[in-house]
């Protein structure tokens, strides 16, 4: 693009270069703010039963209200956070928040319970020194069982260090927690070294879900993730069920959990407090669109 606009368009470009590198600059400083002033709040997704139609935990999903820029997505700050090192602090925040939270809800509304919460992790939290013995005192600390806990990891976060990384998982294991592989199908996923990790379950991402349609390339691909979920005896949960035909087809395709808009948008702690005390226990994941944003 810079050629075809001639000469003058390099200084643009560099403009432009310049104020995507000050933003971004900007962003990874106040990331580093955000924790003390308290700017994260986490968001909870409902995960469902799509087999026998009931609500089975929630994935705690970071927010940030910025003070001047308002909402930033966690597609924008994930990424310059985990450049930058913050994501450490803040996993471990939100880990030691949704944990608390769970165990709250247990006391509060036990009748819905058990219910599973998923957090999410990034590649540096593996690579630190106190990651099990954080987890330890957090449970310690709520009462949570491990039982009550899955931990999603990505694919590329199991290749970066095999052995530490089966070492590291079989250790979450001894302690029940569970472990979901993340956004499946979008890594570069060796399938011969899957069935090494002690993995519970798989989670194939939104982009092949949300953009299914009969007999289509992404339809395909839920459709071997699954065969391959049942071939490795994994579970397999679907993201981004947007549709009830989406629903349906994975219904039929034997997927046995999902997550997405067509059950419910993530959901500050009001909102699942609400649910809660409306609906009957286990039913509050019934398909309502009326919930999508
Ligand atoms: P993820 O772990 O794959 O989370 C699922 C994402 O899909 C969430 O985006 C969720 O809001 C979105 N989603 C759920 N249902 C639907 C649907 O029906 N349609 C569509 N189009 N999207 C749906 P979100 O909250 O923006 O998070 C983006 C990513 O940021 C997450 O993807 C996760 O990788 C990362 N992330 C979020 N919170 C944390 C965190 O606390 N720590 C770390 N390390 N990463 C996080
Ligand atoms: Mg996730
Ligand atoms: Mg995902
Ligand atoms: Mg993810």
């Amino acid at each position: 693009r810079a050629k075809a606009q001639g000469r003058n368009s390099y200084k643009i470009f560099d403009a432009e270069m310049h104020t995507q590198a000050v933003n971004r600059l900007t962003l990874e400083t106040d990331l580093r703010k955000a924790l003390e002033r308290e700017e994260f709040v986490v968001y909870y997704q409902p995960i469902v039963d799509i087999v026998g139609d009931r609500l089975i935990g929630f994935e705690a999903l970071v927010r940030w209200q910025h003070p001047t820029r308002g909402f930033v997505s966690p597609a924008e700050f994930i990424p310059a956070a985990e450049e930058n090192g913050s994501i450490v602090p803040l996993d471990s925040w939100m880990f030691e928040k949704a944990c608390q939270q769970m165990a709250i809800w247990k006391s509060k509304y036990p009748s819905h319970f058990p219910l599973k919460i998923s957090i999410n992790l990034s590649a540096q939290d593996l690579r630190k020194a106190s990651f099990i013995e954080d987890i330890d005192r957090i449970q310690s600390e709520t009462g949570l069982e491990g039982s009550a806990i899955a931990l999603e990891i990505t694919e590329s976060m199991l290749i970066e260090n095999i052995k530490k990384t089966i070492d590291l998982l079989t250790q979450l294991k001894e302690r029940k927690i569970q472990i979901s592989i993340d956004d499946f199908g979008t890594g570069y996923s060796s399938l011969n070294y899957l069935h090494r990790f002690p993995a519970d379950n798989l989670k194939i991402d939104y982009s092949f879900v949300s953009q299914m349609q009969q007999g289509n390339r992404n339809y395909q691909v839920v459709s071997t993730i699954i065969a391959l979920s049942n071939h490795l005896g994994l579970d397999v949960v679907a993201e981004g069920i947007e549709t009830p035909q989406q629903l349906q087809w994975l219904q039929q395709l034997g997927c046995e959990f999902g997550q997405g808009y067509l059950f419910s948008k993530p959901l500050s702690v009001k909102e699942i407090e609400t649910l809660f005390l409306c609906e009957a226990p286990k039913k509050l994941c019934q398909p309502h669109g009326s919930n999508s944003p």
